[in-house]
């Protein structure tokens, strides 16, 4: 059997209960033999480190090494009870040898590399023994403690430990049998130089520790075990869409790490990358999760890996005429940062010459001022180089993926978001692997940035953050319709529907990824108050590439609101008819905002509910067509009223029936004023092309003049005394063979438009239609013989909520890359 290494962290190892977890995983590993190598126990060495200074400084240190007693002790009695009693025997031994070692420092008052070596090195080994014990009690495979002073020859050097592969390896024969069969803990971070000193591998050192024993051992495996589900794909912190990395290349994470992924050191890979050894990032709090698997050859596709910053940058640009053509300017410049040991993190000239950026740490700003000032003194005193701008307070953003390399694209998309979320970037640079894109940005706008790009390239360009207001008949409807289709949409076309906040008049729920639909109601019910201004900023996050607000109320404040909204890019979607049949200056301005910030405004149901009216008659606009005139019966309430009345029943008793039986508005001098059907004609005529104000519309109202004003109740025992007028209406079109319709009627040409109750002969299609039916007719050049007709249901929850989530997939169809 072959070897898996293990490596388990401080954080893995911080109690009882942590060495319990580890144990646990150790024994649950039993398809290998396993090499655990082990860190401190959480804070130990910097507790260790800490003394070394105390003591050079002559502090006192006995409360200090108490306390790593205490702890220790702690520890191994709650896991090992009385057999703990060897274990805290050999901590005292070491315990005084630390403390002679202080000792010795507190007279010299210095603390050199080796003493400092020494000391933090204890940690690893207390954590080793009390995991071998807990191991050997409870494992029937036999358990062997390694210290990796025996095994580990490294030699320092400026470049940090180098290690003496052929002694290492002849050690470890030494140490372990090679038929040994079992579980082998191993010390991190602690190693000896050639002349037997020991010595430690850096902060952190054991993760290269095991990548060293995986090289030594051949491993098949190194298993990282530490507190997070693997390399992400962004800080969670910053980015909430980030996702665990489940494969990437070597070289991927070393990318990644340098731009703050911490997961994994890069040096510490360098063994285990030599030998192919595929390292898995895993979390001990989830065992059974995949984690991260870093291979020499991922088999995943995605183009992109990660989005990640680094903070803290100062962008220098020395810009000049002289340093057109002169070769040797570069070698200058960098050749006096690299002497006064300055770490440049980004370079870009173009190709111009006329000017050199690069970026560095903000804390060297200063100092590579003025050594570049120095360098190049000559030709500023000249003018052949005009100036050295710092730009402090800035952030290198970068995403990383080796599938960028030879994939056209993917820079366009990356610079593309960066300029719709508003973002300037300052600097730009690209390495020959296109393995990385790297943008300068103000640290101002990192977060937002990353948001932007990751959504970019890790969601479905169909993600849409939706904001529902007015969960009431039609709102309600169309939430339970989205909780019943949502998770097809995104199986089978990758539209992504997250309605992340609801809101009625009083109050509101707002979600981060999502509200759970199964029960929106109760969580209405139970949340904040509403405040329409966070509402909308909510329902706008910088995450997520689309935002759209569905407007289900009836609202004149809120149809008020969308000009804001279409404006900062929100995508509106409303069956309220109160903006665009309001003033055509305002109608205007909304299509204005639409055209110029790519926003989207819906309203299909605004006129018919769910029949196709509005794109019906905009697909005939769009493609040509000249339209000659359009009329129709756009209201349930008043088809219904009519389709009854036949004059077997007076007209009043046929509207307080309906009126009780919900069909009409609570006050049917709504439905009866023709106000609701005049707007609908006010829509279809501006989406025909023609500018026309409510007011210029002529209006017949049904409702008698001296019953304008009063209660509903006193309309509606009122209103009988009116209906020997409507009787003979009836009467006269029914002698000519005709019906009474309430239409709405529109002619393009002359521009005349009215809304009035007409007369219809018995085969006209308007004398057609069942109960609540709304009709179209478009008559136009292509249709002008045979009229284009809509019809069926005009009105309704079902068929109206079912028209608004037609509208948001054709918004979604319409959703090409990210934020269009
Ligand atoms: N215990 C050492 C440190 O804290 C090594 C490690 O944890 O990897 O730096
Ligand atoms: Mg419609």
């Amino acid at each position: 059997m072959g070897w898996n290494v293990h490596k388990f962290g401080g954080t893995s190892l911080a109690d009882a209960e942590c060495f319990r977890r580890v144990a646990a995983i150790v024994a649950a590993q039993t398809d290998a033999r396993q090499a655990v190598v082990v860190s401190a126990i959480g804070g130990m060495t910097d507790v260790l480190l800490g003394l070394v200074s105390a003591a050079s400084s002559q502090a006192d240190v006995a409360p200090q090494l108490a306390m790593l007693k205490d702890r220790y002790g702690g520890i191994v009695g709650e896991l090992l009870g009385d057999g703990g009693v060897p274990l805290m025997a050999q901590m005292e031994r070491d315990l005084a040898d630390v403390e002679s070692v202080l000792t010795a420092l507190a007279l010299v008052k210095s603390a050199s590399h080796r003493s400092r070596d020494l000391v933090a090195g204890f940690g690893e080994l207390w954590s080793a023994r009390l995991l071998t014990a807990v191991l050997a009690a409870e494992q029937r495979r036999p358990v062997v403690l390694i210290d990796a002073r025996d095994v580990l020859r490294v030699v320092q050097s400026e470049m940090g430990p180098v290690v003496q592969w052929e002694d290492s390896r002849a050690a470890l024969a030494g140490s372990l049998a090679a038929d040994f069969d079992g579980i082998a803990v191993i010390t991190g971070f602690i190693a000896r130089t050639p002349d037997g000193l020991q010595t430690t591998l850096g902060r952190n050192g054991s993760d290269f520790s095991a990548s060293i024993f995986a090289a030594l051992l051949e491993a098949a495996e190194v298993n990282i075990w530490t507190d997070v589900e693997g390399v992400m794909s962004g800080d969670p912190r910053r980015v909430p869409e980030a996702a665990v990395i489940r494969e990437m290349s070597y070289n991927e994470a070393m990318e990644l790490a340098y731009f703050g992924a911490k997961v994994i050191h890069p040096q510490t890979m360098t063994p285990a990358v030599e030998h192919s050894i595929p390292i898995r990032i895993r979390s001990t709090f989830n065992p059974a999760g995949e984690g991260t698997w870093i291979t020499a050859a991922p088999r995943s596709t995605e183009l992109v890996k990660g989005v990640s910053s680094i903070e803290g940058i100062a962008l220098i640009n020395l810009e000049g005429s002289g340093m057109i053509g002169v070769p040797g300017t570069a070698d200058r410049l960098f050749g006096s940062l690299r002497e006064a040991g300055i770490s440049v993190v980004l370079i870009s000239q173009g190709s111009s010459e006329h000017s050199i950026c690069f970026a560095v740490p903000v804390e060297s700003a200063q100092r590579v001022k003025d050594v570049v000032a120095r360098a190049f003194a000559g030709e500023l005193a000249q003018g052949q180089v005009q100036n050295i701008d710092v730009t402090p307070d800035c952030a290198i953003l970068a995403v990383v993926g080796d599938g960028m390399a030879g994939a056209p694209g993917i820079a366009g998309r990356f610079f593309s978001t960066l300029g719709r979320a508003g973002i300037n970037v300052r600097a730009i640079a690209q390495g020959a692997s296109e393995r990385n894109i790297s943008a300068v940005i103000a640290a101002a706008d990192a977060t937002r940035a990353l948001r932007a790009v990751h959504a970019s390239f890790y969601l479905s360009a169909k993600t849409v953050s939706i904001g529902l207001i007015g969960p009431g008949s039609v709102g309600g409807v169309l939430l339970d319709q989205l909780a019943g289709e949502a998770e097809r949409l995104a199986a089978e076309f990758g539209v992504d529907l997250r309605v992340r906040a609801i809101g009625g008049s009083r109050r509101m729920v707002l979600a981060d990824k999502r509200i759970p639909l199964a029960n929106w109601r109760e969580q209405v019910e139970n949340s904040e108050p509403m405040n329409l201004d966070r509402f909308v900023d909510h329902v706008q996050a910088d995450h997520l590439p689309h935002a759209v607000l569905l407007d289900c109320t009836a609202d004149q404040g809120i149809a008020q609101r969308y000009e804001d909204w279409l404006g900062r890019g929100i995508h509106v979607i409303t069956p309220n008819k109160k903006a665009h049949s309001g003033s055509l200056e305002y109608y205007h301005r909304l299509k204005a905002l639409t055209r110029a910030s790519g926003a989207q405004f819906l309203y299909e149901t605004s006129v018919g509910a769910g029949l196709p009216v509005v794109h019906t008659l905009r697909d005939l606009v769009d493609t040509g067509d000249e339209i000659y005139t359009i009329s129709g019966i756009f209201s349930g309430t008043l088809a219904y009223l009519f389709n009854v009345y036949d004059g077997s029943r007076p007209f009043s008793s046929i509207v307080a029936d309906a009126q009780s039986k919900g069909y009409t508005e609570p006050d049917p001098r709504d439905d009866l004023s023709g106000m609701d059907v005049a707007r609908k004609t006010v829509i279809l005529a501006r989406e025909a092309g023609l500018d026309l104000e409510l007011e210029q519309l002529s209006v017949q109202s049904l409702v008698p003049e001296s019953l304008g004003e009063g209660s509903v109740e006193d309309f509606l025992n009122q209103l009988p005394a009116h209906d020997a007028a409507m009787a003979a209406q009836l009467k006269v079109a029914r002698a000519a063979g005709q019906v009474l319709r309430y239409v709405g009627e529109l002619d393009l040409r002359s521009g005349a438009a009215r809304v009035h109750l007409a007369s219809f002969d018995a085969g006209h299609a308007f004398a057609n239609i069942s109960l609540t039916d709304n009709i179209v007719q478009f008559v136009t050049r292509r249709y002008c013989d045979n009229p284009l007709i809509v019809r069926g249901p005009g009105a309704g929850p079902d068929v109206t909520a079912a028209g608004v989530f037609a509208d948001l997939l054709r918004l979604c169809g319409r959703l090409g890359g990210n934020g269009g």
